[in-house]
C-alpha cells in the first residue's frame, strides 16, 4: 500500500516551502508515496502546474490523486446546482488527466436527504453524463470514486456508496474509514469490524476492488449526527484506530492507497499509518 497526506499541512509551509510544486521531494524525504491535491474550494491549478507537479510526482515516485470540490452535489433537486456540480467534477478530470493522477475523491450527495433512493437516482445519471462528457473529451471518467461520508442523513453510507459503483460498470469507491466510523457511532473497533467492511465491498463489487483501494483514514470527532471534525493521533480518544485496519487489509491481502487527512497533521500522520502497516506486515511473516 502507498501512503500519503490529502493536503498540504502548516508545517510543510513553516520550513519555509511555498507551493505544492515542492510537495513530491518533501513527502519521499518522509518515506512517503502518495499524495493527494487537494481542490476542495474550487479547481484553480492551470495546466502547466499541474504538469510540474505530475512530472515532480514521478520523479519522486508519488503517485497522485485529487479531491474534488466540496461544493458538489450531484443528488441536489435543483438541476442549476447538479450542472455546477458536473463542471466540478469535469474540471477535476481534467486536472487529473494533466498531472497523471489516478483517483478524484469526489463528495457525490452533501445534502441531507429525504427519499435516499431517488437521491442516488440523480446520482447515478449525473454520473452517467460525466461518464459521456469525459470519454468525448479523451478523459477517464472512471477515476472518479464517490467517498463514504461521515453523517448518515447524506446519501453517502456504505451501502450507497457501494450501490452506485455497481450500477456504474468499472466505477470504484473511496472508503473514508474516518467518516464510516463517525457516520456509524463509532463502529469500527476491531479487525472483524474492518473485515465486515471489505467482505461487504467484495460482495457487491467483487475481490478486484481489493487490488486497487482507495482509502482515506484520519482520527475523527463525532456527535449522535456523525462526523464533527477530523482530529490526529497525537489527540487521545479519537478512533478509529489504523492497527485493526492494517491487520484486516494484509489479511484480506489488499493493495492501493490511504491517504491520511488527519487535521493539520496529514503528512506526519500519514507516516505513522506507514509505520504502522509496516510493522504489521512484518508480524504477519
Ligand atoms: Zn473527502
Amino acid at each position: 500500500m502507498r501512503f500519503g497526506p490529502g493536503g498540504n499541512q502548516p508545517s510543510f509551509y513553516n520550513q519555509g516551502r511555498k507551493s505544492s510544486m515542492e510537495m513530491p521531494a518533501w513527502l519521499r524525504s518522509m518515506g512517503l508515496d502518495a499524495y493527494e491535491y487537494e481542490c476542495v474550494r474550487g479547481v484553480k491549478i492551470s495546466q502547466s502546474m499541474a504538469e510540474t507537479l505530475g512530472a515532480a510526482a514521478r520523479n519522486n515516485d508519488i503517485s497522485l490523486s485529487i479531491h474534488a470540490p466540496y461544493y458538489i452535489n450531484l443528488a441536489s433537486e435543483d438541476e442549476a446546482t447538479r450542472t455546477r456540480s458536473r463542471e466540478h467534477i469535469f474540471k477535476s478530470l481534467r486536472a487529473a488527466h494533466w498531472m497523471g493522477a489516478r483517483a478524484v475523491a469526489i463528495h457525490a450527495g452533501t445534502s441531507t436527504v429525504r427519499d435516499r433512493a431517488a437521491a442516488l437516482d440523480r446520482i447515478v445519471r449525473e454520473l452517467d453524463l460525466i461518464m459521456e462528457e469525459a470519454a468525448r473529451d479523451g478523459l477517464d471518467g472512471l477515476l472518479v470514486r464517490p467517498e463514504t461520508l461521515g453523517k448518515p442523513s447524506q446519501p453517502g453510507m456504505l451501502e450507497d456508496i457501494l450501490q452506485l459503483c455497481r450500477r456504474i460498470k468499472g466505477l470504484q469507491p473511496t472508503i473514508d474509514f474516518g467518516h464510516l466510523h463517525a457516520a456509524t457511532q463509532g463502529s469500527l473497533l476491531t479487525k472483524e469490524d474492518f473485515q465486515r467492511v471489505l467482505d461487504r465491498i467484495v460482495a457487491v463489487l467483487g475481490p478486484g476492488v481489493l487490488r486497487d483501494m482507495h482509502i482515506h483514514f484520519s482520527p475523527i470527532e463525532y456527535t449522535g449526527a456523525g462526523e464533527k471534525r477530523h482530529r490526529t493521533t497525537a489527540e487521545p480518544g479519537f478512533g478509529p484506530a489504523f492497527q485493526p485496519l492494517a491487520e484486516a487489509l494484509l489479511e484480506a491481502g489488499a493493495g492501493g492507497t490511504v491517504v491520511c487527512e488527519s487535521f493539520d497533521n496529514q503528512a506526519d500522520d500519514a507516516v505513522v499509518f506507514r509505520e504502522i502497516y509496516r510493522r504489521t506486515a512484518k508480524a504477519a511473516g
